[in-house]
Formats: C-alpha cells, sequence, structure tokens
C-alpha cells in the first residue's frame, strides 16, 4: 500500500495547468466522460455522398483521437462539467447528467483542401487558402449525449447538414429540438465562453482562433 501511494506521488503531475494555451491537446486526457467521434474518420460523413465526393478522409483520423488548444479544452472541461450536472432538461430525466460528444476539432490544412474541392461554399467550408479554424486548433464540431445511455440528444440536423435548418436562425422545429439546440448554445457560450457560429449549430470555436497559426501537420 506504502508502495502503490509513492508510486502515485512520484507520477509526474498530467495536469491541464500545465500546457501552453495554445498547445494542442486531447479532450479526452482531461475530461474522462467526454466522447469522441470523429467522423471523418469513418466512410460516414456527408462528403462521401457528394459528386465526386469519395475522397480518403479516413486516412487523416483517427476515430477516438482529436486535438484542440488547450485553453479551448478548459473551456469543454467547463461546460461538461455543468452538463453532467443536469438531471431534467425539457422533461426528459438525465440519470447520470449530460455529456459532450465530439465529431471533429483540429483538422490537418491538407483536409480542408480535399473539403473545399468537392464542397466549395465558404459557409460550410473554409477555404483552405485563408484556413479554417479548425486547421488553427481553435474550433471544435460537437453534440450532446445522455451520459447513462450514449444516445445523442435530437438536434435540428445530423451532422453536416449544409442546409438552412442547421442554422440558429431556423425555428420551424420541433420543441424538443430547440430545447436541445439551445441548452447547447447556452452551455457553450454563457458557461463555457465560446463563440458559437450562426449557419451551424454544431460548430463552436474560441475567441480569437483566427489569429491561432494554420497548422497542417498529420495525426497518424
Ligand atoms: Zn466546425
Amino acid at each position: 500500500m506504502k508502495r502503490l501511494l509513492l508510486l502515485i506521488l512520484m507520477l509526474p503531475a498530467f495536469n491541464i495547468a500545465q500546457t501552453a494555451s495554445d498547445e494542442l491537446v486531447n479532450p479526452k486526457d482531461f475530461i474522462h466522460d467526454i466522447v469522441i467521434d470523429i467522423r471523418y474518420s469513418t466512410p460516414d460523413h456527408v462528403f462521401r455522398n457528394l459528386p465526386s465526393g469519395n475522397i480518403p478522409l479516413p486516412k487523416f483520423y483517427t476515430a477516438n483521437e482529436c486535438l484542440m488548444v488547450r485553453s479551448g479544452v478548459e473551456k469543454l472541461k467547463t461546460a461538461q462539467d455543468s452538463l453532467r450536472n443536469i438531471r431534467i432538461h425539457n422533461g426528459t430525466s438525465y440519470p447520470e447528467g449530460i455529456g459532450i460528444k465530439i465529431w471533429d476539432g483540429y483538422r490537418p490544412r491538407a483536409v480542408q483542401y480535399l473539403l473545399f474541392e468537392v464542397y466549395p461554399n465558404p459557409a460550410y467550408v473554409a477555404d483552405p487558402n485563408t484556413g479554417s479554424k479548425h486547421n488553427r486548433g481553435g474550433a471544435i464540431d460537437l453534440t450532446l449525449v445522455d451520459l447513462s445511455t450514449g444516445e445523442e440528444l435530437v438536434m435540428p440536423t445530423p451532422y453536416d447538414d449544409f442546409s438552412i435548418a442547421a442554422s440558429h436562425d431556423y425555428n420551424n422545429l420541433s420543441a424538443t429540438q430547440l430545447a436541445n439546440r439551445s441548452l447547447l448554445l447556452d452551455i457553450m457560450v454563457n458557461v463555457a465562453g465560446l463563440n458559437f457560429y450562426s449557419a451551424e449549430w454544431w460548430h463552436y470555436e474560441v475567441p480569437g482562433a483566427g489569429s491561432f497559426p494554420l497548422l497542417d501537420f498529420q495525426m497518424k
């Protein structure tokens, strides 16, 4: 027992305060119950359905690996700490609270070129010449899940639905869709201090992310 305690004391303290705020880290290393489900690591992503959209995204990603600047992960931690305490929302019970599921974080700039090639619409895919905030490690795409079942909460659209229904201004939705989108927005903006993007309910970013350096290293 004594030896175990000594071992624990000797382990380097791996905590969030020890990394530089602009260093990229994996949210999973700091938020134990966050769900990471990188959609571009699988064939199940929207770009596959577009004409000439069969681009090799999975070769750039690993399903449960995500990177984001440390200052952003600190904000996600604040969000998750708050969501986890919710037991009832919009008349539904969440016995273990609500959590975050991440679909994409840092995105190599090479991927941005591929996405823009098949979908050159800057409202939804940033021009790689100027770069996306995802290419700077400052943006995150996410949704909410029931922590007791892992089920996603019902949102206005699926991920990467490039239609008007993905916009925060679109309100022709069910009461549940509106309540869930509004919970996500409230927690991310008012509790965590992230900025939202009006055209995509799933996209949030660290204030000032536009001035972070563009990155293009590979994750695998
Ligand atoms: Zn995004």
